[in-house]
């Protein structure tokens, strides 16, 4: 099955396409099969969440897009899952935010490393960083600690698409403002995060372009006070209403 063979008007397409696309993924030696795990418990709190961005969720996408634009070195880091699901839309977010991209592992092995580089480079990528791996993130073993000195150690702003709690606890604990895009609220990545998106990276990467692409001639005092408007606590607990009371019940936050 190819995506095109997905019938749109399917109840469940998006969820049929996100498992396609993971599949594919596996079968291309990009995504690991712990992958495959993230993307079930994903999909259950997505269905929780009833498969839709959330008003909340869109303010974060909206303050994410703000902090991008706002900052001096933002990257987008990318792991096998992100490359999988979202690679030509990490590609346009890049490009929308002046923000370098880099692939970041949980279990690295140089060849999924340059297969997803490659991947990444076919779907309009100029250049991937995460390969030098010259640089290290504090209080991680060796292997997970590995990042680019001149990328994610350098950078003052990352988004970490379904980043793990310890990697998320230590790039928050170097000062980096940190943008997670998690399904689940209550994960410690979303927890540590500045802005936590709690939407399904499919839809959560296009959004935050098209912000960007609303906001690129909004001058510094705008973006600003978009940031500082945005308050993560509230957006985690407008994300656990919606799952405790039903998929209508953040309607009333706006
Ligand atoms: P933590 O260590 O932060 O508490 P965890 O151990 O649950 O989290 P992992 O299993 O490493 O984290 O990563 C999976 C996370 O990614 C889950 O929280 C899941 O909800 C989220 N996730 C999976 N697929 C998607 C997706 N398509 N879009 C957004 N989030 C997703």
């Amino acid at each position: 099955m190819t995506d095109g063979e997905i019938p749109e008007s399917h109840p469940r397409y998006e969820s049929l396409l996100t498992r396609h696309r993971i599949e594919e993924g596996v079968d291309k030696g990009i995504t690991s099969r712990q992958g495959l795990i993230a993307q079930g418990r994903g999909e259950a709190f997505d269905y929780l969440l009833g498969e839709r961005t959330l008003p909340s969720a869109d303010d974060a996408e909206r303050a994410a897009a703000a902090h991008l634009l706002l900052a001096e070195r933002p990257v987008i880091s990318v792991n096998g899952n992100v490359a999988a699901l979202v690679p030509g839309e990490t590609v346009e977010l890049g490009e929308a935010t002046s923000a370098d991209i880099e692939v970041n592992l949980f279990n690295r092995t140089d060849e999924r490393m340059t297969a997803i580089a490659d991947h990444l480079c076919e779907h309009g990528a100029g250049e991937v960083k995460g390969l030098t791996a010259d640089g290290r993130i504090p209080g991680l073993d060796h292997e997970r600690a590995k990042v680019d000195a001149d990328g994610i150690g350098d950078a003052d702003v990352v988004v970490v698409p379904l980043e793990d709690g310890d990697r998320a606890e230590a790039l928050g604990a170097m000062g980096k403002t940190e943008i997670v895009i998690d399904l689940n609220p209550l994960s410690r990545s979303a927890q540590a995060a500045d802005v936590p998106i709690v939407d399904n990276v499919i839809r959560a990467v296009p959004a935050i372009t098209e912000h960007a692409r609303d906001l690129a001639d909004a001058d510094r005092e705008t973006l600003e006070s978009i940031v500082a408007a945005f308050d993560p606590d509230e957006a985690l607990a407008a994300a656990e209403r919606a799952i405790r009371e039903g998929s209508d019940a953040d309607a009333a936050e706006d």
